[in-house]
């Protein structure tokens, strides 16, 4: 047991060090010392570790305050690489990045739905695709999978979209792909929190919330005290069926009033088609309603089609209620609102905030801002390279 506690308590100040060359926070052994409180000598041996395995270099003496001018250390970004991987409905995508995220290559796979060998199958050949191009050692890989994830144990207890249940993914992914890299599993919508926060508008703000309002459904990851907070059974942030209209719109879950049913973009398809109908002079009624997409609905927003513009401000109230809701059970710093229906640009945006502001204490409105996803469909790839970032080097 002691003998445990002196590894983990060495691993903690190993980790302490090469955050704060990370961040740039301390980049000398002296100034070191002093941002993480641990002892000189400490620090050197430290220091020396990195050294060695290549995480950290010496890149150049620094300015002298009058005797021996200090040596500086620079983070390695390229001594490992990490591979993020996403399985979505349709398609199973991943990046290789370095270890600040920027990402080296892409890949892709259609994932065959609702059959587990399928959907297993095109996130492996996307793995092996990745793998085959890194040129540097993996540091992990991270998994971002839809619906109840034990992020523990890397078992996807329940995802609709998939057809999966109690699908032990990381043995899976472990054996079938022979990887010996450590492999994280989290839910899509935490790692997309993860990695808004870490790469992108998050701005590394340590309590920090984000809805994703895609055209399957809604879901929000929540980010307290820079940690995803997942609930008891990893459902937190499950917001796609809470319920937010009062009159009766059918959700495909069987109950009415859902966020999903009036906010999502299946939702605002269905809408699209119903306005197509009762507005004929509107660009909407030009289409064919059948195959209408979420496109249609997104350009005739773009073009000033006030039918579709008023449809884009009805999904951002009802968005803006959900939202209000969170600002007052979480008081985040940011929230960042990403998936397809935020591409609906300024009507959905100014109907959310001003939803906001309307719904929430001044007080915390006034602190919480409000802003669009930026890392487009990278988010969740990246969220999990974060994942491996966090577990394996503790760096953000
Ligand atoms: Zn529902």
């Amino acid at each position: 047991l002691r003998k445990a506690t002196a590894q983990q308590l060495k691993e903690h100040n190993q980790r302490l060090v090469s955050k704060a060359i990370y961040t740039g926070q301390a980049t000398s052994r002296a100034a070191i010392a002093q941002e993480t409180r641990l002892t000189r000598p400490t620090v050197s041996q430290i220091v020396g570790e990195l050294l060695q395995a290549g995480l950290v270099q010496e890149v150049g003496p620094g300015a002298s305050s009058g005797g021996k001018p200090p040596m500086l250390l620079g983070f390695n970004d390229d001594a490992y690489q990490i591979i993020g991987l996403h399985v979505g409905g349709r398609n199973s995508i991943g990046a290789v990045t370095d270890l600040r995220g920027r990402i080296l290559t892409r890949a892709v796979q259609p994932s065959a739905r609702s059959e587990d060998e399928g959907v297993l199958l095109g996130l492996c050949l996307v793995l092996d695709e990745l793998r085959a191009q890194a040129t540097r050692p993996l540091l992990g890989i991270g998994v971002s999978a839809p619906g109840l994830v034990d992020y523990e144990r890397g078992v996807v207890h329940y995802s609709a979209n998939l057809g999966w249940r109690d699908l032990p993914l990381k043995e899976q992914l472990a054996t079938r792909c022979g990887d010996r890299a450590p492999i994280f599993v989290d839910n899509d919508t935490n790692l997309a929190a993860l990695g808004e926060r870490v790469f992108g508008v998050g701005g590394g703000v340590d309590n920090m919330v984000i809805v994703m309002a895609g055209t399957r459904g809604i879901g929000a990851g929540v980010i307290i005290n820079g940690e995803i907070y997942h609930g008891t059974t990893g459902g937190a942030g499950e917001i796609g069926h809470m319920p937010i209209a009062d009159h009766g719109v059918p959700c495909v879950c069987g109950r009415q009033g859902c966020l999903e049913a009036v906010a999502s973009g299946w939702a605002l398809i269905r809408r699209a088609q119903e306005a197509a109908v009762l507005y004929p002079n509107s660009t909407l009624s030009t289409l064919a309603p059948d195959t209408f997409t979420f496109e249609n609905v997104r350009q005739a927003v773009e073009a000033g089609d006030p039918v579709a513009v008023a449809l884009a401000r009805e999904a951002g109230r009802y968005l803006g209620l959900a939202v209000a809701t969170l600002i007052s059970t979480v008081n985040p710093q940011r929230v960042v609102v990403g998936g397809s229906v935020s591409e609906l640009g300024e009507p959905f945006f100014d109907s959310l905030r001003c939803t906001v502001a309307e719904h929430t204490l001044s007080l915390l409105a006034d602190q919480t801002e409000i802003l669009p996803a930026s890392l487009g469909t990278d988010v969740n790839a990246l969220g999990a390279v974060a994942q491996v970032l966090m577990g394996e080097l503790g760096l953000v």
